[in-house]
């Protein structure tokens, strides 16, 4: 193993192309269920060369950022709960590589329990969701002192442009 550190993007491709062979072999071992495993290890195969674009945009450093300071634990939850995610990517949800992308960053943001925004804890529940400035998570401060005051301006702005 070489000591360059992988980013998010790659590996999710990577768990991508791997979970279509573990499809591939469920396939050939249920007969019955053969049919459902196949299509979906096609579409992972589809989505591991789709997320290979994505490697450096900026939604793979959006990602990175999210993970680069995990402690051992969250790293640990972090991995099982990438996994347990692709697991169910295939037979009922059909996303594109960017919607797996943006999923991921919140779902990091939660294992973190960190706002996205101020990297402050993120509070009760899973904190708030801090679209449209970033695709993560935020604390109740930023939800209204930044993330609704955003959502405001997007509207206005969206409004004087069919004006
Ligand atoms: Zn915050």
């Amino acid at each position: 193993m070489s000591d360059t550190k992988h980013s998010e993007i790659e590996i999710l491709s990577y768990s991508l192309f791997s979970s279509a062979d573990w499809r591939r072999e469920k396939a050939k071992q249920f007969p019955r269920d053969a049919e459902r495993n196949l299509a979906a290890a096609e579409l992972l195969d589809k989505l591991s060369s789709e997320a290979t674009d994505l490697i450096g945009s900026d939604l793979d450093r959006e990602l990175t950022t999210a993970t680069s300071t995990m402690s051992g634990a969250e790293i640990a939850e972090w991995n099982d709960r990438r996994s347990e995610f692709i697991r169910d990517v295939g037979f009922d949800w059909r996303p594109s590589a960017s919607d797996l992308a943006w999923k991921l960053i919140s779902k990091c943001w939660i294992v973190r329990k960190r706002c996205s925004i101020c990297f402050g804890p993120l509070g009760r529940h899973m904190g708030n969701n801090a679209d449209p400035v970033n695709n993560g998570r935020c604390c109740d401060d930023c939800d209204r002192t930044v993330v609704i005051p955003a959502r405001f301006r997007a509207i206005t702005a969206a409004k004087s442009e069919v004006a």
